[in-house]
């Protein structure tokens, strides 16, 4: 007869204790190192060869659906994005220094020299027209302007930089796309830019071969804080979008 607990409830009686018996192993669990069940000491815990479980937290990101893209779709987009910084030392004017006069975005910005600096450059200096080639040359994957216009090339020295800038549109209509808009940013302290902002979006627009509502152009200063804030320098930057012209 089983021997009774004093503590449990007298009018119920207590349960034959029983042998704990095994868990049947699971499919390509080695019986042999199963060996505990849950009642003795900790149950081997060991998952690797059992189905894995489901996730309970519904939260869970799901793994989307990929598009099926064709290889002439991956290699030519519909779109392009290029992006183009430019930055020049600005100097006094010849001889006094070695800025040459101040040409931005293919206009004269200070023509009386009141200014007295211009940049130092290799070619005509326009920092606007060297940080749109690059964005179009970056756009579709082509090296940059200073490998395409090295700055110790004789052929280089003084160079209209819209020489550039027209050479970056032909690849790029080669390579099937057309410029859709530009956002362009010219920091610098002197001159102002607002005089001459229409002329230089309108000579954009014409070399880009855009309307002029594609072409924007901001200008800001620099707080007169370190070289571009002391007139010391000017920069540009350029975000440029291309639209896939060929199906
Ligand atoms: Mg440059």
């Amino acid at each position: 007869m089983a021997k009774r607990d004093p503590k449990r409830n007298p009018s119920r009686p207590a349960r034959p204790s029983r042998p704990s018996r095994p868990r049947p192993a699971a499919p390509g669990e080695s019986a042999g190192r199963r060996q505990h069940s849950s009642h003795g000491p900790r149950a081997n815990t060991k998952r690797a060869s059992l189905p894995p479980r489901k996730s309970k937290n519904k939260n869970k990101p799901t793994e989307l659906p990929q598009p099926e893209l064709t290889l002439g779709e991956l290699l030519h987009p519909p779109f392009r994005i290029g992006h183009g910084y430019d930055l020049h030392r600005l100097e006094p004017l010849a001889p006094a220094g070695s800025g040459r006069p101040f040409i931005l975005g293919g206009v004269l910005i200070d023509p009386a020299g009141t200014f007295g600096r211009g940049p130092v450059a290799h070619s005509d200096g326009d920092v606007l027209l060297h940080a749109i080639t690059d964005a179009l040359l970056g756009a579709i994957g082509q090296h940059d302007i200073g490998q395409l216009f090295p700055d110790n090339a004789p052929e280089n020295d003084g160079r209209d930089s819209a020489d550039f800038l027209l050479e970056a549109v032909r690849r790029v209509h080669a390579a099937g796309y057309r410029v859709g808009n530009l956002d362009c940013t010219v920091i610098l302290e002197k001159p102002k830019l607002s005089p001459h902002k229409s002329s230089i979006r309108g000579k954009l627009a014409s070399w880009l071969a855009v309307p002029e509502a594609m072409v924007n152009l901001k200008g800001k200063t620099h707080e007169k804080v370190d070289a571009v804030g002391e007139s010391r320098a000017v920069e540009a930057h350029v975000v440029v979008l291309l639209i896939r012209s060929v199906a």
